[in-house]
């Protein structure tokens, strides 16, 4: 691990060299990297096909599509958003001029997880950049071929110094861990989570957790299923199920359950063929170990469509079930997989019990035309967030802040969220020799009341 810790000795003197405090620097770097993502998006396809039989097509819409709109969005706001705040004075410290400064935080951690292991490598990295931050990355271990790309992309636009590139398992994020950073980023699991927030407290590192959960999806009886189910399929399926965001399970009004259930198998044969392995637009399930993980949960469970698997190709079919326990092995956890269970409700109170089993979950989905009903869902429960009508929309609008509460995460990032969650507002009054009044200095014998009835003048 030596060649870490001569990478962060660099990234300490190159971050006090004052380099990174240049706009202009972190623009010109930016827009190098926008160059070379364009350049390469082939080989960007090829290794995430290579990881998990990735679509091109679902990685130009959640993997460079999302990195290249967000490094746009940099490049356009950049000196606007670096520029100090004027604010007005307050009463008691008028006359003065108040402004904040964004200030870079120093040296950044950013760990990524594997599921969309391009796009949430490198959506934090131009955040942290923007801000001017050294950063360094590491991406996961379990997507091999796009982590080795994001490297070789990294270092020929960046300096060591600024941006590195470290590759390695769990070992090597344990030993990152230890060092002493200005900021961690961390996208994976809650349980992972909690080791980072735990490694970050040893020295009062601030973190964003980027967690999962088990998002629910309600679908009341006024929906358009036929619409709904087209969707539904497009999000859960999406990446073969493996999105912090997807739809994890459903809950349906019993009136309309069995049409539901009837309407999402057709949904998904017309996306996918009847069989989806046969389908070029179909991934495979990261590994062996994650497919086994996936497998236990179809044990001993009502499958109403699906069920399909084949270890040696990793694959596992898009999956109905139908009310499994809520002590089976697919209800304890998030699925994280092609796998949906469907229940049914027949009333609010039914939905609000069901979702107490569970902790605050990174998305939710409703899918109404009333809206009453959407609006005591909404106002009721807390989640990170989610789309009325829809799935998984909402993350790619750059205005919307993305992340968690509770366990599925703190803090947020996309667009101007990721500037602003890598600097430190920097709050400034400055005054002028003239007035200075002489209340405030002691002695202050007489100007209790003085200082009373002023305060009740300002409120
Ligand atoms: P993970 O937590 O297993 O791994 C994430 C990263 O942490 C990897 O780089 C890995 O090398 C490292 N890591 C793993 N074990 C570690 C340990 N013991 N100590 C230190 N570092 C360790 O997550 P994953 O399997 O890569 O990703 C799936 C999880 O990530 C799911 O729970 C999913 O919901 C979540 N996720 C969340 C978001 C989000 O934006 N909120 C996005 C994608 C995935």
């Amino acid at each position: 691990m030596e060649h870490i810790t001569e990478i962060i000795t660099k990234q300490d003197s190159f971050f006090t060299s004052q380099i990174t405090k240049s706009i202009g620097f972190r623009l010109g770097l930016l827009k190098k990297l926008r160059t070379e993502l364009i350049s390469r998006e082939e080989e960007i396809n090829k290794a995430l096909y290579a990881d998990f039989k990735k679509p091109a097509f679902e990685s130009l819409i959640s993997e460079t599509g999302v990195v290249l709109i967000e490094l746009n969005k940099v490049i356009r706001n950049l000196r606007k958003w670096a520029r100090p705040k004027a604010v007005f004075p307050a009463m008691l410290n008028f006359p003065s001029y108040s402004k904040i400064y964004k200030d870079p935080l120093g040296k950044v951690l950013i760990i990524a997880p594997w599921n969309y292991p391009f796009q949430l490598a490198l959506a934090p990295v131009i955040g942290a950049i923007a801000a001017g931050n050294t950063v360094v990355l590491k991406p996961s271990e379990l997507a091999s071929n796009t982590a080795s790309l994001v490297q070789r992309i990294i270092s020929t636009v960046f300096d060591q110094s600024h941006v590195a590139v470290i590759e390695g398992g769990v070992e090597t994020s344990q030993f990152l861990l230890k060092q002493r950073w200005d900021f961690i980023f961390f996208t994976g699991s809650v349980a992972v989570g909690k080791i980072v927030a735990k490694a970050a407290a040893a020295h009062l590192t601030p973190v964003t957790l980027e967690l999962g959960g088990k998002n629910p999806c309600i679908i009341d009886e006024t929906t358009d299923l036929k619409l709904a189910a087209k969707r539904l399929v497009w999000g859960k399926f999406l990446n073969a199920g493996q999105t912090c965001i997807a739809p994890d399970y459903f809950l349906v009004h019993s009136s309309i359950k069995s049409d539901f259930i009837a309407e999402f198998s057709k949904a998904i044969n017309a996306t996918y063929g009847e069989d989806a392995q046969k389908s070029p637009d179909y991934p495979r399930i990261i590994n062996t170990r994650n497919f086994d993980r996936l497998e236990k949960m179809l044990v001993g469970v009502d499958i109403v469509y699906g069920g399909k698997k084949d270890r040696d190709d990793v694959f596992i079919g898009p999956t109905l079930i139908d009310s499994p326990a809520m002590d089976s092995e697919v209800m304890k956890d998030e699925i994280f997989g092609p796998i949906s269970p469907v229940f049914s409700y027949e009333n609010e109170a039914d939905i609000d019990r069901f979702m107490t089993h569970y902790e605050k979950p990174l998305s939710l989905y409703i899918f109404s035309k009333r809206k009453a009903f959407i609006a005591s869902i909404l106002e009721k429960h807390s989640f990170g967030g989610g789309c009325i009508n829809d799935t998984l929309i909402h993350f790619v609008n750059d205005r919307l802040p993305f992340g968690g509460v509770g366990n599925s995460g703190m803090g947020a990032y996309h667009g101007k969220r990721s500037f602003d969650t890598f600097s430190h507002h920097k709050s400034i009054t400055k005054r002028y020799s003239w007035p200075d009044l002489p209340i405030r200095y002691a002695p202050y014998k007489g100007k209790y009341k003085l200082l009373k009835s002023m305060l009740k003048i300002i409120g």
